[in-house]
């Protein structure tokens, strides 16, 4: 029998998956190693096919707020799995999901469930061109929405705003309907929107960006977004599927008070189950099929288990003031961090926002990076040093140097303290 390691997990995996995995980032790839394959995981801890425990900071990317396994969330899920697994009609289980939501963010007047994040996004696009009329949608680059063809573009090299698909398999046609801009810039804005402003259905940004980096936006500049849409009609959606439940208990939308058309939401809200949810102003919404002529579905939307391990989730970060608790703790962690680096003088800095942290090359001002062209090209090999020494020591965190770490509730001061260790030792230079 050939032994049971993550290099000949990756060398089967590799024959029946692209890359030997279902989701990109998860193939270590640019970092020269092998994925480690693991088999269990527990609070704030991963275990890996070897039996090597390591501390994480993944989190799975976000959904897992109070760490894995929390012991609610699991004894709802076995309750739910020994009740129905998927009913396919009308239930009562994303019923008190969508109450316990709409009752605490006063904006999102209905909602709906789907399965994922990108459905989610996919669903807002169609209910904005539906209600202006009109084609166009607007993101920025150093914003990441999924891996709908809409929004896969980035920046073409012609006219401003002019965007090209950033994957293969897109049809130009479909990249011309999205205009992009770099964040941060509001005379770009203003002349793009004095352009075809009123040729854009919607605009579409992650009010704290967090999947290219950390890059914390300047509050004015996302009301100045907000603004303009308004003053053309174009709607504004706020992707909350990273912020969403994690930042605050009302996310980035409470901490701006700025009010989106629509919103998305996702990871969190599942409780580490795969939901997302679209929802928002009332008229918008009761376009959705079946009141209304936008079409929208899914097999699995609302899934039992999803919905009650969300809302046990959410109810017991409310319970336990989960979002100062967790917010404190990351500041305080990230603080400590950056007085080592600082002290050893290694060229590398922690951007944080709530239970959110980035660990970057520090382009000498100190300053959080706000744009995706300010990320200094060293940030690719620093991170590979830093990780890959990171993960020997037992500290797994996400594998690509513009991924953030997520602390959850799991994360306890003695954890922290010696991620702190880790991380010192291993951005030594
Ligand atoms: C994760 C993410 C998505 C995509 O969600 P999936 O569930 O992976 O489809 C969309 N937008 C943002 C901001 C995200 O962080």
């Amino acid at each position: 029998m050939s032994p049971v390691n993550s290099e000949a997990l990756f060398e089967r995996a590799k024959k029946v998956a692209p890359g030997g995995v279902h989701s990109p980032v998860r193939s270590f790839k640019g970092l020269d190693r092998c994925p480690v394959f693991f088999k269990s995981a527990q609070g704030a801890y991963l275990t890996s096919v070897e039996d090597k425990k390591y501390i994480d900071f993944c989190q799975s990317f976000g959904p897992l707020i109070l760490g894995h396994l929390d012991e609610e969330v699991k004894e709802k899920v076995h309750s739910m799995v020994d009740t129905a697994w998927t009913f396919g009609a009308a239930e009562i289980y994303s019923l008190d999901l969508a109450e316990w939501i709409t009752s605490r963010v006063p904006f999102v007047e209905k909602l709906r469930f789907t399965s994922s994040g990108t459905e989610a996004v996919m669903s807002t696009l169609r209910v904005a061109r539906a209600a202006t009329g009109r084609k166009k949608i607007l993101k920025f680059e150093g914003c990441y929405h999924g891996h709908l063809d809409a929004l896969l573009v980035k920046a073409g090299s012609g006219l401003a705003g002019v965007a090209a698909a950033s994957s293969a398999g897109i049809t130009p046609e479909t990249a011309l309907q999205t205009l992009t801009l770099p964040l941060d810039n509001e005379e770009m804005l203003h002349e793009l929107f004095a352009r075809e402003g009123h040729e854009i259905a919607a605009v579409i940004i992650e009010p704290l960006p967090a999947n290219y980096g950390l890059l914390i936006q300047r509050p004015e500049f996302l009301q100045t977004v907000a603004a303009v849409a308004k003053k053309y009609g174009t709607l504004l959606i706020f992707d909350e599927v990273i912020s969403g439940f994690r930042v605050a208990r009302g996310g980035m939308a409470q901490i701006l008070d700025i009010v989106p058309d629509l919103v998305t939401y996702g990871k969190i809200i599942g409780g580490g189950f795969p939901v997302g949810c679209y929802g928002g102003r009332l008229d918008l919404m009761n376009l959705v099929a079946p009141l209304g002529p936008v079409y929208q579905a899914g097999t699995l939307s609302g899934n039992p288990i999803g919905m009650v391990a969300g809302l046990e989730t959410l109810k017991k970060m409310e319970r336990l003031d989960g979002w100062n608790v967790l917010n404190a703790r990351t500041e305080k962690f990230v603080k400590k961090l950056n007085a080592n680096f600082n002290q050893m003088n290694n060229g590398l800095i922690v951007d944080q926002f709530a239970s959110l942290f980035w660990i970057r090359k520090n382009n000498s001002n100190s300053q959080p990076l706000r744009a995706l062209e300010s990320i200094s090209p060293e940030q690719a090999p620093l991170f590979k040093n830093l990780f890959l020494k990171s993960l020997d020591a037992g500290l797994y965190l996400a594998p690509n140097a513009y991924e953030v770490g997520f602390a959850s509730m799991a994360h306890s001061d003695e954890i922290f303290n010696q991620t702190i260790q880790i991380i010192t030792e291993a951005s030594k230079i």
